[in-house]
């Protein structure tokens, strides 16, 4: 049995004015809906978008969550089309634009605008989801993007900062073995980094030597967070594995995993959160996979309401053994908008994840679809370990025939038997991405 109370209920519990009392469900439930009934007025009488994507709804406030169910989503493509026309304040009052590149088809940027106040809880989130794995005078190094003021890693380094630790900031690195180096020489106790970039590192850090004794945790933060890929981490590096899930919309924090480490216990005080069936957009009950859809309950320059995230999830209905009365996710399935259609059913980037970092000579792979001529083509970049990084003895061939018997592993992959399979071996590199990983469609002419 975990005894310490989750530090983000006791956060949550002193905004929420409980006097010392641990959060409850009913104490959550009651500050979302009013919470929730304000966001509606601010965005209905403030937002020009709002205004008119609510005008069919007759102004009364959702009486229950039932209720909320019928008010309409809000998309990626409504903030793409004109985001300008979602705030609620002055262009003045916002302290931090973020510009969205799309995969979508418009082309068109979505923007997305925080004042103040909205980054502040940000800042929150991370200080007291990163209270279990940081405290006084701990080395923090952080391998995510955005050391502009506002940005991810400027956030992460500010909420490191109030735990009276030190933030290293390295942002997205090409040389692993610098970094690891770099870690070592700090003496880091806690990595915060996206998973194929941590585990690059971890394998340097591994090769070389360097001393681990001070590293106790890692902090991975994607969508895609492969089990194999923290598996591997975990043994490299004899340390604890954390998982965070955010989005840019959300301003970063959704929900962290805690010291159980089964599921994202999610940041319900400042978002509603739902999973809707993907397809019909129906509310599912917990358990079922679907879309997580969020509504920000506190945001004052950018409400966004029911907002599709596009990541399939599930809710769990069990409480966690820490005792926490924030709800989780399970992991993240996969994004939506990621999944690419074959004749034996989808699939997405996550599914090749866990199936191909099971290969110890991989370290890393990007992979693309072409639809040309009558059989599509799955094409694996498999880029291969170096030495440097403790390159086991897989020769070309092996290491071939394993990415094709992983392949072979995967469902939808044994279904789709008219896809041919492409395996090129590089013996570069990889060049370490900033965006999402996800399988590249390219059409033939
Ligand atoms: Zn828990």
């Amino acid at each position: 049995m975990i005894a310490a109370v989750f530090p983000l209920d006791r956060w949550i519990a002193g905004r929420l004015g409980l006097g010392g009392a641990p959060l409850d469900r009913a104490a959550i439930e009651a500050w979302q809906m009013d919470c929730l009934r304000q966001t509606l007025d601010w965005a209905r009488g403030r937002s020009a978008f709002y205004r008119r994507h609510l005008s069919s709804l007759d102004g009364a406030p959702p009486r229950s969550l039932a209720d909320f169910a019928e008010y309409p989503f809000t998309t990626a493509a409504d903030i793409q089309a004109d985001p300008l026309q979602f705030l609620c304040l002055s262009q003045g009052d916002i302290s931090r634009v973020v510009t969205l590149d799309t995969s979508g088809t418009t082309g068109l940027p979505k923007r997305i605008f925080f004042t103040g106040e909205d980054q502040e809880v940000t800042l929150g989130f991370f200080e007291h989801g990163l209270r279990q794995m940081a405290g006084p005078g701990d080395k923090v190094m952080i391998l995510l993007p955005g050391d502009r003021p506002g940005g991810v890693g400027d956030l992460l380094s500010r909420a490191i900062r109030r735990l009276d630790a030190t933030p290293v900031p390295v942002g997205i690195s090409q040389d692993a073995k610098a970094v690891a180096e770099l870690g070592a020489r700090n003496a880091a106790s806690l990595l915060i980094g996206i998973p194929v970039q941590v585990l690059a590192v971890a394998r340097h850090w591994r090769a070389m030597g360097l001393p681990r004794d001070c590293l106790r945790r890692v902090l991975l933060c994607s969508d895609n967070i492969s089990e194999a890929v923290c598996a591997e981490i975990a043994a490299l590096l004899d340390c604890e594995i954390f998982r965070d899930w955010g989005m840019t919309e959300m301003g970063y924090g959704g929900g962290v995993d805690c010291i159980a480490h089964d599921g994202y216990h999610l940041q319900e005080a400042d978002f509603l959160f739902e999973v809707v069936d993907p397809r019909s957009g129906r509310p599912l009950p917990p358990e079922a996979l679907g879309e997580v859809v969020f509504t920000t309950l506190t945001r004052r320059g950018m409400p966004l309401i029911r907002y599709r995230t596009g990541d399939l999830a599930r809710l769990v209905e069990d409480p966690c053994p820490c005792g926490s009365a924030l709800r989780r996710l399970d992991r993240i399935e996969t994004r939506k908008t990621g999944l690419v259609s074959l004749s034996g059913g989808d699939i997405s980037m996550a599914a090749l994840d866990d199936a191909l970092f099971e290969i110890p000579g991989i370290a890393d792979f990007s992979a693309s679809l072409l639809r040309e001529g009558r059989s599509p083509i799955l094409r694996i970049e498999v880029f291969q370990r170096t030495r440097a990084e403790g390159r086991p003895g897989l020769d070309a061939m092996a290491l071939q025939s394993a990415v094709m018997e992983a392949l072979d592993s995967i469902p939808v992959m044994r279904r789709s038997s008219d896809v041919a399979i492409e395996v090129v071996l590089r013996p570069d590199m990889m060049p370490v991405s900033r965006g999402k990983r996800m399988i590249r469609l390219e059409e033939g002419t």
